[in-house]
């Protein structure tokens, strides 16, 4: 159907498909369709701006922003531990659907299901976290446009995302660390998963890139004859058979 999750499908519901929760929730006289397979994962209700949880709250803007920073290293770093995370966006939105939701999207379906996985048996700042696969594949699609210049006459109240963003160095910082630790990771499930495929020089290499990694020597190799061992046979067995050499001379 080419006009699935759009606002022309009268069946599925629009935002839930786009931005992965509908301010109608159950309720929704539209579907929406729980992804069984996703690359990104909704955490409902995470963040709690301290402005929206008090009316009379004192915090200046740097204050906020740093207890916003503080979260959203908190999160990333944790999400980036389980599995290879590849985005991560926070909602500053004040609708009951919206509010602190955090995604995150992840480089594969499997990495965003182990995630959910292990995320909703977690808990964070005393609360339980609700994790669940979502069908967002695109942010800029899921964010409000008149938000990105300020000019969203909705505000929080706006059933598109109204993102927080962490501030510029943080957020430089974070994606550094992130693309080491998902190497490093590739590396090690390449070491673990390929290791059998290789041949004996790359399997070497690789045990001696895996010991300096760790910092530690390699044992040395068990001396050993090469007539040594129980298989393989002789490996000279199948040697040609040398040239006849011409009969020594006759001893006068
Ligand atoms: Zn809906
Ligand atoms: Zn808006």
């Amino acid at each position: 159907m080419s006009n699935f999750g759009t606002e022309q499908d009268k069946v599925n519901c629009s935002f839930y498909f786009k931005i992965g929760a509908c301010r109608h929730g159950e309720r929704c006289s539209r579907r929406h369709v729980e992804p069984t397979s996703s690359r990104t994962i909704l955490l409902s209700n995470v963040y709690q701006n301290p402005r929206h949880l008090n009316p009379n709250c004192t915090l200046t803007d740097a204050e906020l922003q740093a207890q916003f920073d503080d979260f959203y290293q908190d999160m990333f770093v944790e999400l980036g531990k389980i599995a290879d995370l590849v985005e991560m966006h926070v909602c500053d939105n004040v609708g009951d659907h919206l509010i602190g939701n955090v995604y995150a999207r992840f480089e594969t379906e499997h990495d965003a299901q182990r995630a959910v996985d292990a995320l909703n048996s977690r808990w964070f700042n005393g609360r339980p976290l609700f994790a669940e696969l979502s069908p967002v594949t695109d942010f800029r699609e899921a964010c409000c446009r008149q938000n990105e210049t300020n000019e969203c006459n909705r505000g929080g109240l706006c059933n598109f995302m109204h993102l927080r963003l962490p501030s510029p160095d943080l957020a430089r910082e974070l994606q550094h660390e992130l693309q080491v630790e998902n190497r490093e990771r590739r590396r090690e499930r390449f070491a673990r998963e390929g290791f059998l495929r290789l041949g004996w020089k790359e399997r070497l290499a690789a045990q001696e890139a895996e010991a300096a990694r760790h910092g530690f020597p390699l044992p040395p190799p068990a001396p050993r004859h090469w007539r040594d061992g129980t298989s393989g046979g002789d490996w000279r067995a199948a040697a040609p058979e040398p040239e006849p050499q011409p009969a020594p001379a006759a001893a006068a």
